[in-house]
């Protein structure tokens, strides 16, 4: 399915350590016990995550009712269905409802709102996180300083952007590993537009493979 890839934001909030400075923070975003946290806390919401695969709601257009239900109401909107069947889909556990409600239903779980038939998932088989971008959120005047990487920031609670991307892989010997990014900018701007520096490292292959363990959705 997708190659491009699954895209994860979360916004995050850091207590520096006592006379941390910038650079101390960045250098715990960059490492891999940050990348081993973040992913973790990203896990069950990837496994509560379940809408059904695009391939699926790709059909529904075919499982268009053929006849009015004379009795049935639809289960998701609770009113009647309409006299029109091609606004029906008759799935294949031969549950009916309207085209419209069954869709939206479908993006965001993969079950029969009836009977719990169950469909593909988006997301099943085996993940791999590829790269994790941390973006440290300045005030303005840290920012703006002439040396903001040096700036003091102890005992501060700090923002953070955190952008994830994994990828499906077909076994854990294909892991292609995982870059971690730290970037900074000011809370003035947006992130789209920071210039700021940014520092890239490759994430240890023992620890790309811990990480991997955890991320199968099943
Ligand atoms: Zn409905
Ligand atoms: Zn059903």
């Amino acid at each position: 399915m997708c190659t491009k890839g699954v895209h994860v934001n979360v916004n995050v909030q850091y207590k520096a350590l006592p006379n941390a400075i910038v650079a101390n923070v960045m250098n715990v975003f960059e490492s891999a016990h940050w990348a081993n946290f973040m992913i973790q806390y990203i896990v069950p919401h990837l496994k509560a995550y379940t809408p059904t695969a695009q391939a699926v709601l790709a059909q529904l257009q075919a499982w268009r009712a053929t006849t009015v239900p004379v009795d049935d109401a639809c289960v998701i909107c609770m009113s009647t269905m309409d006299d029109d069947p091609s606004n029906q889909v008759s799935l294949p556990c031969s549950h009916t409802f309207h085209l419209g409600c069954i869709r939206e239903w479908l993006t965001r779980r993969n079950t029969c709102p009836h009977c719990r038939h169950e469909f593909k998932k988006e997301l099943s088989g085996k993940y791999a996180v590829t790269r994790i971008e941390t973006t440290l959120v300045l005030s303005e005047e840290v920012a703006g300083s002439s040396d903001p990487q040096n700036e003091l920031v102890g005992g501060q609670t700090m923002n953070a952007v955190v952008q994830m991307t994994l990828v499906q892989i077909q076994t854990e010997a294909t892991n292609p590993g995982c870059e971690l990014l730290v970037r900074i900018h000011s809370e003035s701007q947006s992130p789209q537009a920071s210039p700021q520096k940014s520092r890239k490292r490759p994430m240890s292959s023992a620890a790309a493979a811990a990480t991997l363990k955890r991320l199968r959705t099943g």
